[in-house]
C-alpha cells in the first residue's frame, strides 16, 4: 500500500507483499455468528511478502 515499502525482488501479489493472508471464517463468538478474520501466512512467500525472481509475472 506504501511506496516507501519497495524493496528489490518481486512483491508477491498473493498477498500484496503483506506476507498474510485475510481468512474468513465464521465462527460463533458468545451466541451471535460472526465472521472472523484470521490472518494466515502466505503460502506463496511464506510470509516474507516477496518472491524470488525465478518466475516472471503472468
Ligand atoms: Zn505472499
Amino acid at each position: 500500500m506504501s511506496d516507501t515499502n519497495r524493496k528489490p525482488g518481486a512483491l508477491c501479489n498473493a498477498c500484496g507483499g503483506d506476507g498474510r493472508i485475510a481468512d474468513p471464517k465464521a465462527a460463533i463468538i458468545g451466541r451471535e455468528p460472526q465472521t472472523v478474520i484470521i490472518a494466515r501466512l502466505c503460502r506463496w512467500c511464506r510470509g516474507t511478502g516477496r518472491r524470488p525472481n525465478l518466475h516472471p509475472p503472468v
